[in-house]
């Protein structure tokens, strides 16, 4: 890349990279937006309506995903990760290690029929879905996808596995523009940029992990035992179920959120709070009470951490409409016939009770991103104790490493209007840096 115009690297392509790179495309940055995934969105793309004001989540976030796309001074990669990092003067040099997607990007117009004629269709577990629904060894993750050029899934697909697909790929067969290509090579490319915004964002806690999981709640034993972010695919349009919350086919009567899974609780390796949970939990009791009419929500709490713009408020519309909260401690859940039991102890007034329901919501935390350690090294970032990014006390956007800075979840739990403002000042805070001004 010419560097006779500022550049710079985003790293991670959420919510918070996205606004951190078109704050600083904006300013005339030239941009290059690197993202691990398929699409660009993160796990917004991933999530049904956002507290506390309910918009549609994908609504939201599109025109913010296509203005990434056709912003003349970003340019997206995806399938890639940043692998390299050294200084040269003033700028780095960045080494972007690029997966295949055997899929040319100029050629696909994103038609389906490879997704529809492939082999494995419909017999593929959609890891966007978290398992939820089936799809094709090829595919987008989403229909919103961007880029929205098709992409094959090495880990499945039979040609790639197998070096074989029955007699010929059917995909193949299908592409009228001749766009799959499977010797396609992974590549590296490497950047000169003036400054670097890590904006990798979160995993969420699994209650099934074998080493600091809670085995006693039961996840993935009993699909009437989900987590919030299932939940969200459930309750998306684009999601499994075309947006009905089904269990088993079936509607649920009863719903028990069960709060700080994997929270608060060093026993999971996290004594922080995910402060997004509450407000998850609330919006879902919100979403579940508006679908299902007459059904029973009950939050399960330690304490309700509602502290943003307009949250307080949000929890007692919530409770308007019918979601009980109750402070306890769930200690086990198990199956008993069509129904699942929560054995919880109520922390307020003394005593264990059983309850029984149709569905219960773990509000799973949010953690540190698997491999935040080899990024951080890579970026001569400190990892803090707890698993995120370090940063300022002072400037949350100021990585500890000069000219590389911090956005988003990568950083800490947060919420979606904290993510987009702490894009924004990641922005300001590598304009600054390049443009030589305020000691970035
Ligand atoms: C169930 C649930 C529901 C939620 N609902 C709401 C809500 O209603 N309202 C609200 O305000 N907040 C909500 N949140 C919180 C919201 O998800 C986060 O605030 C937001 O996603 C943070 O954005 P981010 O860009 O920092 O991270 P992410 O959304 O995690 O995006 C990070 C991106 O970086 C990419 N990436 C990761 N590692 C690499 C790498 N090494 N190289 C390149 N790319 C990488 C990822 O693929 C991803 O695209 C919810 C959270 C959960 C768990
Ligand atoms: S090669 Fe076969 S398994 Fe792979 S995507 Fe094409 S049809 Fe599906
Ligand atoms: S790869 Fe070919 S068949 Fe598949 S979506 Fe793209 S153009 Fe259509």
């Amino acid at each position: 890349m010419s560097t006779s115009a500022p550049s710079a690297l985003v790293v991670g392509a959420g919510v918070a990279g996205i606004q951190a790179a078109l704050d600083l495309a904006d300013a005339g940055v030239k941009v290059v937006l690197v993202e691990r995934g398929d699409s660009i969105g993160g796990r917004m793309a991933q999530t049904d309506k956002t507290f506390p004001t309910l918009d549609c989540s994908s609504c939201t976030l599109t025109p913010r995903t296509v203005e990434a796309e056709s912003h003349p001074n970003v340019r997206l990669i995806t399938r890639a990760e940043l692998t390299g990092l050294t200084r040269a003067g003033s700028s780095f040099e960045a080494e972007i290690t690029i997966r295949p997607r055997y899929v040319d990007l100029e050629r696909c117009v994103s038609c389906g029929r490879c997704s529809e004629a492939c082999r494995l269709a419909g017999k593929v577990l959609s890891e966007f879905d978290l398992g939820m629904g089936n799809v094709s060894a090829i595919g987008v993750p989403f229909p919103q996808a961007v880029p929205s050029t098709y992409a094959v899934a090495p880990e499945h697909c039979l040609m790639l596995r197998f070096g074989k697909c029955g007699k010929g790929p059917k995909c193949a067969e299908a592409c009228d523009v001749d766009a799959i290509d499977f010797d396609e090579e992974e590549r590296v490319e490497r950047l000169e940029v003036g400054a670097v915004i890590l904006a990798t964002g979160y995993d969420l806690y699994d209650p099934a992990d074998s080493a600091i999981g809670r085995p006693e709640l039961d996840f993935r034993d009993n699909p009437r035992v989900i987590t919030n972010l299932q939940f969200e695919r459930l309750s998306s349009a684009s999601g499994p179920t075309q947006g009905k919350l089904l269990v088993g086919g079936v509607e649920p009567k009863r719903i028990v959120f069960i709060q700080c899974v994997g929270s608060r609780d060093r026993t999971t390796g996290a004594a922080y709070c995910s402060r997004v949970c509450c407000m998850v939990s609330l919006k879902q009791a919100v979403l579940a009470l508006e679908k299902l009419p007459g059904v029973e929500a009950t939050i399960l709490y330690m304490d309700i951490r509602a502290f943003g713009k307009g949250y307080e408020e949000f929890m007692e519309r919530a409770q308007r409409l019918g979601a009980k909260l109750r402070r306890g401690a769930p200690s086990e859940i198990f199956a008993m016939g069509d129904e699942v039991v929560v054995r919880v102890e109520d922390t307020l007034l003394g005593g264990t009770e059983e309850m029984a329901c149709d569905l219960v919501v773990l509000a799973a935390g949010l953690r540190p991103r698997s491999g935040s350690e080899g990024l951080a090294a890579i970026a001569n970032l400190t990892v803090e104790e707890d698993g995120f990014f370090a940063t300022h006390k002072r400037d949350p956007a100021g990585g500890l490493g000069e000219g590389v800075f911090v956005a988003g979840a990568c950083g800490g739990p947060m919420d979606i209007p904290d993510a987009v403002a702490s894009g924004s000042a990641a922005a300001g805070a590598a304009l600054e840096s390049l443009l030589g001004v305020g000691g970035g």
